[in-house]
């Protein structure tokens, strides 16, 4: 069978995403001692040189022949935007001129009880995407490919760069549904999570799925011990096929079921993540039915205030999308912690350059 366009990676194989026991091989493949590819994945993401001619422990001829035979960045910077709450939005070019974008946040979460020190990069994992969420702007774009492994981690080791602190978490929250990019967005957490590379522990990483369950049950069987969020954002099947047409694929009892499996496999709680809009699912139907799923596993419901995408001009149902009033977003917290729920607020991060996670768009052209 032909291999899908989109998966098609040519040129110079990439250098980056590749595990430790894959990458001894391909450069067996390539006749290079085995030993020399631990060198250069230490090279790469313990000390995060990015020229293999500035891999001194390597003999001038193999740098040579990397150089050649290898493409050594896998994501190029192409523009930055800070914002006053230094939030940083990167879009990066790709080999083929198409363009993604990865976001850092300093400071994700805002508990009650203070402000946790932590970076969070929301890392692409496909160019576009095909789910067409209505709330969503990366919707708007059509998916034209999955990313590579070596994409998808070169987005942190390109993001380090600009950042003053260690990025200490990463969330698969950014273009695309990571599962359905599976194996690549597996292969690049196994780089990530690699204690030796020192770059994000599992329980620092999360994927976030619009509710793929085929991939839930899949990192269940599979025993993955990063952390599951799921895109909620409605207690209804009405209203959820209405704002995420995957909801038709798997209703929301099947997703569910899929989730309290995860979690009785794995013992790890889950995340729902939460947009309020303005009349939609912010009633007091909504909390008590969304306390109801809240309790059947352990879980967090990330509240996240709505950021209008008026930039894409939406039409339909998606141009009737409002934020709940900050006052009502108070009442809806509060009355689900009255509910026993425990319940985070995602901060507005970076609202003034359209960096809210989950909702972003290009004004480049993919
Ligand atoms: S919210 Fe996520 S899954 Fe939905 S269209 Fe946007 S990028 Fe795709």
């Amino acid at each position: 069978m032909a291999t899908p366009k989109r998966d098609i990676v040519p040129g110079p194989i990439e250098l980056k995403g590749h595990p430790v026991a894959e990458f001894e091989r391909l450069f067996e493949e390539h006749g290079i001692r085995k030993y020399r590819a631990r060198q250069v994945y230490d090279a790469t993401y313990i000390n995060r040189i990015d020229d293999v001619r500035q891999m001194h422990v390597l003999p001038a001829d193999l740098q040579e022949k990397l150089a050649t035979e290898f493409r050594m960045q896998s994501v190029t910077l192409k523009h930055l935007q800070e914002s006053e709450d230094g939030t940083k939005k990167f879009l990066f070019e790709l080999w083929d001129g198409r363009t993604i974008e990865s976001v850092l946040i300093p400071s994700e979460m805002i508990e009650e009880d203070g402000h946790p020190r932590r970076r969070t990069l929301c890392i692409s994992t496909q160019v576009g995407c095909n789910l067409g969420c209505e709330f969503c702007a990366t919707a708007t774009l059509n998916l034209t490919r999955n990313l590579s492994s070596g994409e998808i981690v070169d987005q942190f080791l390109q993001a380090q760069k600009y950042s003053e602190k260690p990025i200490t978490n990463i969330v698969y929250m950014g273009m695309g549904e990571p599962m359905n990019n599976y194996e690549a967005v597996m292969r690049a957490t196994q780089i990530f999570n690699d204690q030796r590379t020192n770059m994000v522990a599992p329980r620092r990483t999360t994927l976030s799925t619009a509710g793929v369950v085929p991939g839930i049950l899949r990192m269940a069987e599979e025993g993955k011990i990063i952390k599951l969020a799921l895109s909620l954002h409605a207690t209804t099947q009405g209203l959820r096929e209405k704002l995420m047409p995957i909801a038709k694929r798997w209703p929301l009892p099947v997703v569910m079921d899929a989730l309290e499996t995860y979690y009785r496999i794995t013992r790890k709680s889950i995340t729902f993540e939460y947009i309020l809009f303005d009349g939609l699912n912010d009633t007091e139907e909504d909390v008590k039915r969304l306390a109801k799923m809240a309790r059947r596993f352990p879980t967090k419901v990330n509240v996240i205030p709505f950021h209008e995408i008026d930039f894409t001009h939406p039409t339909g149902f998606a141009a009737e999308l409002r934020p709940t009033s900050p006052e009502r977003l108070q009442w809806f917290i509060d009355r689900l912690r009255e509910e026993d729920v425990h319940v985070l607020i995602r901060s507005s991060s970076g609202l003034d350059i359209d960096a809210a996670c989950g909702q972003l768009a290009l004004s480049d052209s993919v």
